[in-house]
C-alpha cells in the first residue's frame, strides 16, 4: 500500500523523491509506504491552496456550514472504516481509535455552527450618524502539522474551524500514521468542499521546514513533542506567521488521604496506560499523599495484572503495541535507567503476557514507585505504559511538585474534600485541570491547551481560541447617505 499527498483535490499523480515505511505495529511488519513531500511538493500544495481560498473565502457562512454538516454525517457513518486505519498504524485497540474518532466528531459540530462564532460587534450612533462594527475574516492558507498519536483527531482539532471561518488547509500528519489524513481528505471531497481547501502533504522535517517558511503560508498550528513545537513557533513567529505549537505534557494525578482510592487507582490504570500511555493527556506520575503510598500501588499493581495486552483488532484488549520499534526501545530504556537511580520497578511490563505476535513493538505496563523529581523517569516525558508514584508528605508538597515542574497541560485531583479541590484548580500552574476526573480534555466549545512548555503562542487548540486563531478581525467606521457635510478638517477624528 502506498500512501500519498492529496493536493488540490485528488491523489497527488507525481513520483516521489523519498518515502517511508509504514509498519503495523502488533505484526512488526512493513504495511506500506508513504511518499516525503520535498519542498516543490509542499509548494503545489500551498499554490493549490491559495488558489481555493480566492473563492472559499466569500462562501456564504451557510454553505461553509452545509459543508460541514454533510462531512459530519459522512465521518460519523464511516467511523468504523477510520478506526480500523488507524489501528492498524497506530495500534491502539479499536474502541480507543472509535474515542478519538468521537472527540473530533465534536469539533466537526462545533464548526457546523461557525456563523454564530463569526459574529461581530454593532454600534450604532457611535459618532453623530456614523456606525462601527467589527468584522471577522479568514487568513488565508493555514498549515496544520500534526503528532503520530491521535491521526484522527488532532487534524480535526483545527482543520473543521479553519475551514469553516473560510480558509484552506495544508495539513501535513505524522509520517508514523499517515493513512488517516487522507481518509478526511476523501470524505472532505465528498462532502462538497471545493477542490484545494483541504490538501495534504506527507513527509517529514523537509515539508514541514517548507510551510514555515513559506510566504503565503499566514497561520500555523502544532502538536507534537515540546522541542520541535518550540522550534516551529520560533521559526513561524520568524517568518511573521501566526502560529500556536502544543507540545509535549507530564502529567500528574494527586491522591489525597480523604481519596475514595479504588476510584483513584482505576482513574490511574486507566489514565496511565490507555493508548499504550502515548496521549499528551495521560497520567504519567501519581503523586500520593501520605499515607495512601502502599494502599495506592497496592491496588494499582492489582488492576495492571489482569491488563489484556495485544493485537487492537483483537476483542477483548485493552491495550495495543507502542507505535515503532525505535519508540518501544526508547521506553524500555527508561526501566533499567529508573531502577538504576534508585526507584522502585513494582511492576515490569517486560514480563507482562502478550496476545500477539512476538514481532510487535510489545511493552506491558510498568509501574515504578518511590521515584524523585531528580530521576529521567520523572523529567522526561517518556510517552509510554510507565507510571510513576511520587510520594509526598503532604498536600503544599504536591502542588510544589506539580507547580515545578516544566509541562503544563493536565492534571488531576483524587479527593472528597471540595474545598481542597476547589484550592487545587485555583492555585495549580496548569492548563487543564480534573476533579476527580484523570483526563480532563475540554469538550469542544471549551479549548484545549496547556501552560509552560507545553504550549507556545496564546492561543488554545479548538473552541472559542481556535475560532479566534483563524480569524483576524476588521473594525469598519461608516456613514451612509448623510447630506451634510463639515467640509476640509485636519484634526484628528473625534466622536460627537
Ligand atoms: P513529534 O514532535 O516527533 O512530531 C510532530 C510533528 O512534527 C510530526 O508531523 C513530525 O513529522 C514533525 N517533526 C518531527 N521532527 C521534526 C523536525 N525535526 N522538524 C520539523 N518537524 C518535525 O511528535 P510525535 O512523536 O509525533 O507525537 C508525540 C508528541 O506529541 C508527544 O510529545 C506528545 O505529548 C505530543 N502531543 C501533544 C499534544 C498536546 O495537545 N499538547 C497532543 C498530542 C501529542
Amino acid at each position: 500500500m502506498r500512501t500519498t499527498h492529496w493536493i488540490g483535490g485528488k491523489p497527488w499523480n507525481g513520483v516521489a523523491e523519498r518515502a517511508g515505511d509504514i509498519y503495523d505495529p502488533a505484526t512488526g511488519q512493513i504495511a506500506g509506504h508513504v511518499d516525503f513531500a520535498t519542498a516543490a511538493v509542499v509548494d503545489q500544495a500551498v499554490a493549490a491552496a491559495g488558489e481555493a481560498f480566492t473563492r472559499w473565502r466569500t462562501a456564504s457562512l451557510a454553505q461553509r456550514s452545509n459543508v460541514m454538516f454533510a462531512f459530519r454525517e459522512l465521518l460519523n457513518a464511516r467511523r468504523p472504516e477510520l478506526a480500523e486505519i488507524i489501528t492498524a498504524e497506530h495500534g491502539k485497540v479499536l474502541s480507543d481509535a472509535a474515542g478519538e474518532i468521537q472527540r473530533g466528531l465534536e469539533n466537526v459540530e462545533f464548526a457546523c455552527g461557525i456563523p454564530q462564532m463569526l459574529k461581530g460587534g454593532f454600534s450604532e450612533n457611535a459618532s453623530t450618524q456614523v456606525d462601527v462594527y467589527s468584522i471577522r475574516q479568514p487568513l488565508g492558507v493555514v498549515g496544520v502539522i500534526t503528532p503520530f498519536n491521535f491521526p484522527a483527531m488532532v487534524p480535526l482539532w483545527f482543520a473543521p474551524n479553519a475551514i469553516a471561518c473560510g480558509n484552506s488547509v495544508v495539513l501535513k500528519p505524522s509520517e508514523k500514521d499517515p493513512s488517516a489524513a487522507n481518509f478526511l481528505a476523501e470524505l472532505f471531497a465528498e462532502a462538497g468542499l471545493p477542490d484545494g481547501v483541504f490538501n495534504v502533504v506527507h513527509g517529514d522535517k523537509e515539508a514541514v521546514d517548507r510551510i514555515l517558511e513559506h510566504p503565503a503560508v499566514k497561520a500555523i498550528s502544532f502538536v507534537g513533542s515540546t522541542p520541535i513545537a518550540r522550534y516551529v513557533y520560533e521559526t513561524g513567529t520568524r517568518n511573521g506567521k501566526r502560529v500556536q505549537a502544543l507540545g509535549g505534557a507530564k502529567n500528574h494525578m494527586v491522591v489525597l488521604p480523604d481519596a475514595d482510592l479504588d476510584l483513584a487507582a482505576d482513574a490511574a490504570v486507566s489514565a496511565g496506560f490507555g493508548s499504550a500511555g502515548e496521549r499528551c493527556m495521560a497520567i504519567s506520575v501519581v503523586v500520593a499523599v501520605d499515607p495512601v503510598g502502599d494502599a495506592l500501588v497496592g491496588k494499582i499493581s492489582e488492576r495492571i495484572a489482569a491488563l489484556q495486552v495485544g493485537d487492537g483488532r483483537r476483542p477483548g484488549c485493552e491495550m495495543g503495541p507502542l507505535v515503532t520499534g525505535a519508540h518501544r526501545d526508547r521506553v524500555v530504556s527508561y526501566l533499567d535507567a529508573g531502577r538504576a537511580a534508585g526507584a522502585e520497578l513494582v511492576v515490569d511490563g517486560r514480563s507482562h503476557p502478550i496476545d500477539g505476535e512476538r514481532a510487535g513493538f510489545w511493552l506491558g505496563p510498568t509501574l515504578f514507585d518511590h521515584v524523585d523529581t531528580d530521576m529521567s523517569i520523572y523529567t522526561d516525558e517518556i510517552f509510554g505504559p510507565v507510571l510513576s508514584v511520587l510520594r509526598v508528605p503532604s498536600y503544599d508538597d504536591a502542588v510544589e511538585v506539580v507547580n515545578t515542574n516544566r509541562y503544563g497541560n493536565g492534571t488531576a485531583i483524587f479527593t472528597n474534600d471540595g474545598g481542597a479541590a476547589r484550592r487545587y484548580q485555583n492555585e495549580i500552574e496548569i492548563g487543564m485541570v480534573g476533579v476527580n476526573v484523570p483526563i480532563p480534555v475540554p469538550v469542544s466549545y471549551y479549548s484545549f491547551g496547556g501552560w509552560k512548555d507545553s504550549l507556545f503562542g496564546d492561543a488554545h487548540a479548538y473552541g472559542p481560541e481556535g475560532v479566534n486563531f483563524f480569524v483576524r478581525s476588521k473594525v469598519v467606521t461608516s456613514r451612509w447617505l448623510d447630506p451634510s457635510h463639515g467640509g476640509v478638517n485636519l484634526g484628528f477624528p473625534q466622536n460627537s
